[in-house]
């Protein structure tokens, strides 16, 4: 870890526990080269799983950045922390069920508009905006017309 003080890499790590829910681990540390003190926080990861981008590369799951996803979606919109907080578990869980390696972005994001359809419509139409990346206004259109006659 890198010392916030000095930026030195060499520490120690002088005592260790988990959170009560055990989600991360906190750890007090020693800057082996200014002898400062401080905490990291490691998260544990509870999924493991390869994201294959629309260019082809690999990164790895990331559920933060589908929470920011979501969240612009949900901008000024009667969303709750709550319901965004409980959509990413829900696209988590389908996944890790999914037992699968890989999987691509395109693939996840159908799950996210999915769900997101029926908690927020405009959230859904912008969301499925930035990630279809529609090229002109007759495919938004298109898209739109289709949800108004989903309902
Ligand atoms: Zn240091």
């Amino acid at each position: 870890m890198k010392c916030p003080y000095c930026g030195s890499l060499e520490d120690k790590v002088v005592d260790s526990r988990s959170s009560e829910d055990g989600s991360f681990i906190r750890r007090r540390r020693l800057c082996n080269n200014c002898g400062e003190r401080y905490t990291t926080f490691e998260k544990i990861e509870t999924i493991e799983l390869m994201v294959i981008k629309k260019n082809g590369t690999r990164e790895i799951f990331d559920r933060d950045k589908i929470r920011r996803g979501i969240m612009r979606a949900c901008e000024k919109r009667n969303v709750t922390s709550d319901q965004i907080e409980g959509l990413v578990k829900d696209v988590e869980q389908a996944l890790v069920s999914s037992m699968q390696k890989e999987i691509s972005s395109e693939k996840i994001g159908e799950l996210i508009m999915a769900k997101l359809k029926d908690i927020d419509k405009v959230a859904y139409v912008r969301f499925a905006s930035v990630y279809r990346e529609f090229k002109d206004v007759d495919t938004f259109m298109d898209e739109l017309k289709k949800i108004i006659t989903d309902k």
